[in-house]
């Protein structure tokens, strides 16, 4: 039997992968390669030694999922697929709307047809909006999200929730990622974002390369000891691991599961640009800037609850994520192309 890996040629989805084959599992990867690459995952197969089954398709397109379906022993599905860019989506809400509720609305039909009813899907953060207290638990209330990604976020968990209620055979894992940054220990795989980065280490990663002139920090009047954002950072191993963990944890039949995937420990942007140069020996030239629209001040994870249940926690610090983000950064300064 198999796992069906959506968006498994992205940045998280390509890591997980990895982390799968290593744990005895056969995989199977849909994507449609939007925001990815296909060489990801001959660099999986460098790392793992494994074939891997690809398929290059969209979610949205019902009759490729019936293919995959019915050709492949799929028996659980680690559902990544999906757009991602917070700015892009206040732009084009209706793309995002489409492609990550649609998209999953189809997948979950062509699974149900198909009997399988075993499903961890991709959530973050930002559904608890702006946080009354910090570190977030999974009780702490959903908020109000700032963007349409965020919404699709906190929708798709509702539909989920929905959808396993009404038939308890479905076991539904949703698992909320803090900041995922790093890299494979191997500087094959990392993250390629296309164009100008949005988040911050691949920004602080492309200054260091040369290919930008320096970072701008969003932001330094907010509440915090150095009046930049705090964020839990989470090493891209550590949260490939959780899915690992939480496969395991479909297996038991659990029914319905919300776990944070953060270390529990916040750093600040000046915090990071500390590590990074302590970590490469790299400077990283930055000015301060506005605060960016939607940033909330601090978030960072109370995380007990996938220990507890899963018995998953973060292995990685700050200074491991800096190094090898920077590793991947300096093997491949173009990212997957030559
Ligand atoms: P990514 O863009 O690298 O990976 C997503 C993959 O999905 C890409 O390979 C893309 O080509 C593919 N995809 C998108 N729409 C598709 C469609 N309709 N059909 C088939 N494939 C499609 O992003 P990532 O950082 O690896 O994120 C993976 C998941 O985790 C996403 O759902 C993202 O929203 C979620 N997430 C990411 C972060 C983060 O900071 N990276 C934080 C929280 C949650
Ligand atoms: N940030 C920044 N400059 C950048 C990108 C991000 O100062 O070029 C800050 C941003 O304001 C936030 C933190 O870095 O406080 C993390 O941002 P990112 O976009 O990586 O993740 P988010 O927490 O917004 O999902």
């Amino acid at each position: 039997m198999a796992i069906l890996v959506t968006g498994g040629a992205g940045y998280i989805g390509s890591h997980t992968v990895v982390e799968l084959i290593n744990a005895g599992y056969e995989v199977v990867v849909v994507d449609n390669l939007s925001n990815s690459s296909e060489k990801s995952l001959e660099r999986v197969k460098e790392i793992t030694g494994k074939e891997i089954t690809f398929y290059k398709a969209d979610i949205l397109d019902r009759d490729a999922l019936e293919e995959i379906f019915t050709k492949e022993k799929i028996d659980s599905v680690i559902h990544f697929a999906g757009l991602k860019a917070v700015g892009e989506s206040v732009k084009k809400p209706w793309e995002y709307y489409n492609n990550n509720i649609t998209g999953t609305l189809v997948l979950v039909d062509v699974m149900r047809k198909h009997n399988v009813k075993n499903i961890i899907f991709s959530s973050s953060a930002t559904v608890y909006g702006t946080p009354k207290e910090v570190p977030v638990t999974e009780e702490t209330p959903k908020g109000e999200c700032t963007n349409p990604y965020g919404w699709t976020k906190s929708m798709l968990e509702q539909v989920l929730t929905d959808i396993q209620f009404a038939d308890p055979s479905w076991n539904v894992i949703l698992l909320r990622y803090f900041n995922p940054i790093g890299a494979h220990k191997s500087g094959k795989i990392g993250e390629n974002p296309n164009g100008i980065p949005n988040n911050l280490m691949p920004y602080i990663t492309q200054v260091a390369v040369g290919k930008l002139e320096r970072l701008g920090v969003f932001g330094n009047d907010y509440p915090t000891k150095d009046g930049t954002c705090i964020r839990d950072y989470i090493h891209v191993l550590d949260l490939a691991d959780g899915h690992v963990k939480a496969v395991k944890k479909l297996e038991e039949n659990a029914g319905l599961c919300i776990y944070n995937l953060g270390t529990g420990n916040g750093y600040s942007v000046l915090d990071v640009i500390e590590n990074f140069e302590a970590a490469t020996g790299k400077k990283v030239p930055y000015d301060f800037k506005p605060r960016r629209e939607g940033d909330i001040a601090v978030n960072y994870a109370n995380a007990e609850k996938a220990y507890k249940e899963l018995g998953w926690k973060a292995r990685y610090g700050i200074r491991e994520m800096c190094e090898d983000s920077w590793r991947w950064q300096s093997n491949n300064p173009n990212g997957y192309e030559e």
